[in-house]
């Protein structure tokens, strides 16, 4: 129903809603049901089972499709003659679900697949278990493409661009024409960018698969996944592996979802205007190194990013001199907490080496920056870097 030609902001209030219907509520609420009335043959049903389907999924699962489909200002490659066909999505209980449904649903016993090295940090288990399977995996790092060299003989690419937390971005449409001469499937975690900041299938790819949890929803307060795609039979396994392992989203969760896409665009704008606002502070500080953001016109990243990215997200990264001065820091600042996950309205940052899963620095932090006023956050930031490099306070 939405005109590929409209705005983006345009498109997200109105993605995924049903026909108008006199007295109809425009945004239908979330359906409870393990069950639906369900007469005589059950074949071709669109409801029967609360593990199968649900409405609420459905609309939701129509939004991100809208959203994820290549529209009027996308090069779409010649692959599809520029007709793409629609997009079908399969939403799931959180990105984890999505990613292992498309990891573990898709690769086989002696298949390769190539990862990221510097990926999201649950990449490492879910790398253990495929090999466990009997599928062989290579990783690379994202930066420089790197992942080029590891294609030969592969059955799935799995790329993240940006990457989480290092910020590093690929070329998606080379790295998918090259894994697709090849013969291998392509999957790319959209979730730091979100479909308003980068489309993987207008890029050739053949998955598009994202954390809702992060700043499509945004709000820090509902976990999500889906993975999006073209080709109908990839739909279906991805569709029942989700059936199968029950990874199913809570329809509350499903409508929240729904209802904060209605501000996606709004969000994701000001997320990009304040990162870049707060990586150009952070830029001219003594204490601070490598400071990452892609929308950062001396970042890396940078010309690559504004080739393929419409949106740069919310995160900044940065390394303070060591891990007490990046504890103090984190400690004085009163507008950001200190939190793990991103893309929520409320400014948070993590010392990441915390964890011990990524290869940071120990005074690495990750940021993902809000929508409180630009100004406040600088201020907040420059002033907690001053605190901490004024050393352990006396009096704690
Ligand atoms: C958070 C995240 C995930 C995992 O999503 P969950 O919703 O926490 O399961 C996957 N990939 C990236 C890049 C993430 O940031």
């Amino acid at each position: 129903m939405s005109a590929s030609a409209d705005g983006d902001g345009t498109r997200v209030v109105r993605a995924g809603l049903p026909e108008e219907e006199p007295y109809a509520a425009p945004l239908p609420g979330p359906v409870f049901a393990a069950h639906y009335h369900l007469p005589g043959d059950p074949t071709g049903a669109p409801y029967a089972y609360g593990r199968d389907a649900n409405p609420t999924w459905t609309a939701l699962e129509q939004a991100i499709g809208e959203l994820e489909a290549p529209d009027a200002d996308d090069a779409t490659g010649a692959d599809d003659g520029g007709v793409p066909g629609p997009v079908h999505t399969v939403t799931f209980a959180s990105g984890m679900g999505a990613i292992s449904a498309v990891l573990l649903g898709t690769a086989r016993p002696g298949d390769i697949v190539v990862l990221p090295s510097d990926g999201y940090n649950l990449l490492v288990p879910t790398r253990e278990r495929l090999e466990g399977y009997g599928v062989e995996v290579r990783t690379a790092p994202t930066g420089g493409d790197a992942q080029l060299d590891a294609l030969d003989g592969a059955r799935l690419l799995w790329i993240e661009s940006p990457s989480n937390p290092g910020l590093d971005v690929c070329d998606i449409r080379r790295l998918t024409d090259a894994a697709h001469a090849r013969g291998a499937l392509v999957a790319v975690d959209n979730t730091l960018a979100t479909p308003l900041g980068q489309r993987p299938l207008a890029l050739g790819a053949d998955f598009s698969v994202a954390s809702g949890t992060k700043a499509l929803t945004g709000h820090g307060d509902v976990l999500l996944g889906y993975v999006a795609c073209r080709d109908p039979e990839l739909a279906a396994t991805v569709r029942q592996w989700r059936k199968t392992v029950g990874a199913i989203p809570g329809p509350m969760e499903a409508w929240l979802a729904h209802r904060s896409l209605a501000t996606l665009e709004v969000r994701t704008r000001r997320q990009a205007e304040n990162a870049l606002a707060l990586a150009e502070a952070l830029g001219g500080r003594p204490e601070v190194r490598d400071v990452r953001h892609p929308g950062l016109p001396s970042d890396p990243s940078y010309a690559l990013a504004s080739r393929q990215m419409r949106r740069f997200g919310c995160l900044v990264s940065f390394t303070l001199p060591d891990r007490e001065f990046c504890e103090r820091f984190l400690a004085a600042l009163r507008l950001v907490d200190d939190a793990t996950s991103f893309g929520s309205v409320r400014t948070t940052a993590e010392r990441r080496a915390r964890w011990g899963g990524d290869a940071v620095p120990e005074g690495f932090v990750r940021m993902s920056v809000g929508l409180e006023d630009a100004a406040d956050l600088v201020a907040d930031v420059e002033r907690a870097l001053e605190r901490a490099a004024s050393g352990p306070d006396p009096a704690a």
